[in-house]
Order: C-alpha cells, then sequence, then structure tokens
C-alpha cells in the first residue's frame, strides 16, 4: 500500500479512558521536613496528595502559578514566588475575582478562573504530524501545536536509531460520544496525547514493531531498530482474552525512555486487560510536559486551542468536568 493510499486521520483513537491514579509515593513525608508553612499543608490536604508527590512538581507549580497571578496583574512578573509567599496573592485574586471566597488556596474554582482567559490567548491549533506506515496504520494524525513539537523531536530522534512510531490517531473530537467505556476526561481531547498503532506490538514476535514489556504493572516499550543494542527482553504477547510471556532478542530501543527525554509518558493495562485487548494501552503516549501537574485543567488545556472556546466546550458532556485538576483528580 503507497503512502497515499493509507488511512489519513482517525478523530477517534482507541483509548477508551486514562490510566488509573497512581498510588502515592511512599517515602518523604511533610513530617521529615521540619517546620513547614502551613499554607503548604492545607495546599496538599485540598490536592489530596502527600508531600512525596507534589515535591518533584514544586517547581513547576509555583512557576505557573506566578506566570498565572502576573497575568492578572496581582503579582510582579519578575517576583519569586515560593510555598512560603503564595497564600497572599491568591487571596488578593479572589478577593478580585468574587463569588471567591479570599482563602488564599488555590483549588479548582480559583485555578479555573486563574486559567480560562490566559488559556484562550495561548492561540494553540491541532496541527498535523506524521507517523511511519504499518499495516493498517495511520501515516498520519494531529495533536496540539505544543505537543507536535516534542513529538517531532522525539521521532527524529526514535528514526535517527532506525525505529518507527506507528499511529491508530490522538485528537478524540469533541463530540464524539461519551459512554461507560470511554471517559468524559479523555486526554486525547485536548490533543495532548496519541496513540501508536495497536497492532503494532503484542501480536507477533517475528513481525511486531514493538515489545512490550510489564515493569510493576506499567508497561516499558521496545522497538526493533537497526541501531538498537541487541539485548533479551521478557515481551507480552495478547491472545484470544489472555497474555504470554516470551523472551525476544533483537536489536531494541527503549521507547518509554525516548518519550520520557521528550516529554512523554507511557501508561499501564487497565483492569478489563487481558479480557479486552483494548484495555492493553501499551499504545498510549501522553504528553505530561505541556501540562502542570496540580494546576492545569482538563477545561482550561481544552480553551488553550484557538478554536475551542467556553461557548463551544458547553455545549459538550465534557464541561462538567472542566474543573479537574491534572495529578489531582484528572489523569
Ligand atoms: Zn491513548
Amino acid at each position: 500500500m503507497s503512502d497515499q493510499e493509507q488511512p489519513e486521520e482517525m478523530t477517534d483513537p482507541p483509548c477508551q479512558e486514562e490510566s488509573a491514579e497512581p498510588g502515592q509515593v511512599a517515602g518523604t513525608d511533610l513530617e521529615s521536613l521540619g517546620p513547614t508553612p502551613p499554607e503548604l499543608r492545607l495546599l496538599l490536604g485540598d490536592l489530596g496528595v502527600n508531600f512525596g508527590v507534589f515535591e518533584p512538581h514544586e517547581g513547576r507549580y509555583f512557576e505557573r502559578l506566578r506566570e498565572l497571578l502576573a497575568f492578572h496583574g496581582v503579582v510582579d512578573p519578575a517576583a519569586p514566588l515560593d510555598r512560603t509567599n503564595f497564600a497572599e496573592p491568591v487571596s488578593e485574586f479572589q478577593r478580585r475575582h468574587p463569588p471567591l471566597t479570599a482563602d488564599g488556596r488555590p483549588g479548582p474554582l480559583t485555578l479555573f478562573e486563574l486559567q480560562r482567559s490566559w488559556a484562550r490567548q495561548r492561540g494553540l491549533k491541532f496541527v498535523a504530524i506524521d507517523a511511519d506506515p504499518f499495516g493498517g496504520g495511520l501515516n498520519r494524525t494531529r495533536v496540539r501545536s505544543d505537543v507536535a513539537v516534542l513529538y517531532n523531536a522525539l521521532r527524529e530522534e526514535i528514526k535517527s536509531l532506525g525505529g518507527i512510531l506507528t499511529s491508530s490517531g490522538a485528537i478524540r473530537d469533541l463530540n464524539a460520544p461519551v459512554s461507560a467505556g470511554r471517559s468524559a476526561t479523555s486526554i486525547h481531547y485536548s490533543g495532548c496525547a496519541l496513540d501508536l498503532f495497536i497492532s503494532s506490538g503484542m501480536q507477533n514476535k517475528a513481525s511486531d514493531a514493538y515489545f512490550i514489556e510489564s515493569v510493576d504493572g506499567q508497561w516499558n516499550l521496545w522497538a526493533r531498530a537497526a541501531s538498537g543494542q541487541q539485548r533479551t527482553v521478557n515481551a507480552v504477547f495478547f491472545k484470544n482474552g489472555s497474555t504470554r510471556t516470551e523472551q525476544v532478542t533483537a536489536n531494541l530501543i527503549n521507547v518509554t525512555e525516548l518519550a520520557a527525554k521528550h516529554g512523554f509518558a507511557t501508561i499501564g493495562p487497565r483492569d478489563c486487560f487481558p479480557g479486552e485487548y483494548l484495555c492493553a494501552e501499551w499504545w498510549h503516549l501522553q504528553c505530561e510536559a505541556v501540562l502542570v501537574p496540580f494546576i492545569s485543567q482538563f477545561g482550561t488545556e481544552m480553551l488553550s486551542i484557538e478554536d475551542i472556546d467556553e461557548n463551544r466546550l458547553s455545549t459538550t458532556p465534557l464541561f462538567k468536568n472542566r474543573r479537574l485538576i491534572f495529578k489531582a483528580q484528572w489523569f
């Protein structure tokens, strides 16, 4: 089949919902840090996470919060914001935006108010990206413009090593029907996730593009690649509702690692796997580099797209989920 005859785009990627909520990271507890600002304790309580989960994202969190408060003219854009001084400017913003309660706690209502007009001026677009033809996979799909930059860098590196990136699609249309098995909070709606071709792994040891290893309940993806290292992995294969693990020796590159380097995360299977192949989710790559944990919201990521405004969003079943916060209630 020539490139021209390949299907070009599919607006409904196979993923049915996002990964399950990851567990709390054991270890770093606030108590072990000695005196902590009470505002930080309140914030973690509101988010429902312990400090071990928050800490790796703390720098980006306060950087974005400062950017948003500066956008609204509440703080000086150059003034540093951190865990000791964020509550007062947040209270000030809340006072200026009734009926928000001026409690200094950046909860879902406050974050949405901080981000709705900021999101609209981002003017992001859905843009085309190329994928590598494989079987019935796509050779072109679309993602959000900031995600496309990272995807293209990832694909360039994978191709330079002799590997490929296949595709089953990326963006889910706003008006795609929502059903029990199809989440109304899918990260695919905002164009921040893409799916490798679901039949390019777990199928056939001799011809698959990817080999999928199970590591602590998450998937680790390997791709065949001429310049990869020869290694042996325990690859999971699927057939008729069950899996088997087989050793595969080939020249491989670690896609999960390369993806992480470029801002993308792979996820693990949902509970319905291996009963249903579509629950495997090994193909799902979500671009976490463009989202700020505990600030980005499902709705504000949609509103960041030029042609999705609040009027349009409010006519969809997704609207009710607009305030869900990334890594707190939205994954
Ligand atoms: Zn997906």
